[in-house]
């Protein structure tokens, strides 16, 4: 009984805390659900009977597939950075949503945002870039050209365009009073618009700037709206990019960081911050050639290997670089050094210079930065121990 009485206390406190345990993973859950105050559609053009364009005929795989693989790793990022973001998807397999199934997939989710992704083609080999259309006006005959065409996959819907109360892909007519169609979220569009370009222009991608044009999927969401051509598969080099892992790759990561900037300005979210992308997970493994590239986490150090260094800048096609297509150069004390891969794991890196030096470059080491400025090993080593 007194045994009894003196343990009560300590029992009232591990209650109390076990309740105080149950209210808090309860709370966590609560905010996690209520917290997803954005919804973003990602709609890859295309899919099953619907091609899209076969570029050159070199590759077994066509636009669809090129939208599909880089919408699904766009929303892949997005879900893993942004837990209060919602990402919905048009298609996520080989199948072929009409357009307007499209556009009501985004009107039914009252969605903020529909960024539907294109490859583009032209008749001559030349064209090359990237580009990304805001409704309107066509500008150019190009312009209307290419949401013409776009806009044909309504013909190989099952009914043959009929569900579209007289919308005419081919009908000129049908794209001056699609053009006259109130446009409320113009504003913001172009905002994105301009965040994707910015990003492609960034790693190196032609910028074809940002354009209107009646392509139907972005003229009949009720949200910002976006149509993204990532590049001409009708050009043999372009088309080599859009087929490579990398290229892919680098093109989502772009998407996802315009899709970044353009949420930071316009959510009204509270707690984004603490959603940002953590140090612990990197945002992006790119790997070409199974080197591991991972995004710059601030005030985290992290693992690269210098492959190479010149007193003279290396021309990117040198011979030096056994065709390694992607290396970072920086200038230390007049120096040229090239480094390749990145991780906060220094396995990773090891895993890299392994890798590396099979390549032919033998003396590849593992060096350290951090925000950018070149750290010593050891204190590297130090701060990831910590
Ligand atoms: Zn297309």
């Amino acid at each position: 009984m007194l045994q009894s009485k003196r343990q009560n206390p300590i029992a009232k406190k591990i209650l109390f805390l076990a309740l105080g345990v149950v209210f808090l993973l309860v709370h966590t859950a609560y905010k996690k659900e209520a917290a997803k105050n954005f919804i973003v559609v990602l709609d890859a053009g295309h899919g099953g009977t619907d091609p899209g364009t076969m570029g050159t005929g070199r590759y077994k795989d066509s636009e669809k597939d090129i939208a599909l693989e880089v919408t699904l790793s766009v929303g892949q990022l997005i879900e893993e950075n942004f837990p209060n973001v919602k990402v919905v998807y048009t298609r996520k397999g080989d199948t072929f949503p009409t357009l307007k199934q499209r556009t009501q997939i985004a009107n039914n989710a009252n969605a903020d945002l529909f960024i539907s992704i294109h490859c583009n083609a032209n008749p001559n080999s030349e064209p090359s870039g990237s580009e990304t259309y805001v409704m309107g006006l066509a500008k150019s005959e190009e312009s209307l050209r290419i949401a013409m065409k776009e806009n044909a996959a309504i013909f190989l819907e099952n009914n043959k365009g009929s569900d579209y109360d007289g919308f005419d892909p081919n009908n000129s007519d049908t794209y001056i009073i699609l053009s006259l169609r109130e446009n409320t979220y113009l504003d913001k569009s172009i905002t994105l618009a301009k965040h994707v370009q910015d990003e492609f222009r960034a790693i190196g991608r032609k910028d074809r700037g940002v354009k209107q044009a009646p392509y139907y999927v972005i003229t009949f969401t009720n949200m910002p709206s976006i149509l993204i051509e990532l590049g001409f598969m009708s050009n043999r080099t372009e088309e080599d990019y859009l087929q490579s892992k990398e290229g892919k790759e680098n093109l989502s990561l772009s998407i996802y960081k315009a899709f970044k900037k353009y949420y930071s300005q316009h959510s009204n979210s509270e707690n984004q911050t603490t959603d940002e992308p953590q140090p612990q997970n990197q945002t992006m493994t790119v790997s070409a050639d199974g080197l591991i590239w991972k995004s710059e986490p601030k005030d985290q150090v992290v693992f690269k290997v210098q492959i190479l260094s010149s007193a003279v800048p290396l021309s990117k096609n040198s011979a030096e670089f056994r065709g390694l297509k992607r290396f970072e150069e920086y200038l230390s004390n007049g120096t040229h050094k090239y480094i390749v891969g990145c991780s906060t794991e220094l396995n990773e890196a090891k895993q890299n210079q392994k890798i590396l030096r099979e390549k032919g470059f033998t003396g590849a080491f593992i060096v350290a930065f951090e925000n950018g400025q070149r750290i010593t090993m050891e204190e590297a080593i130090k701060k990831t121990q910590k």
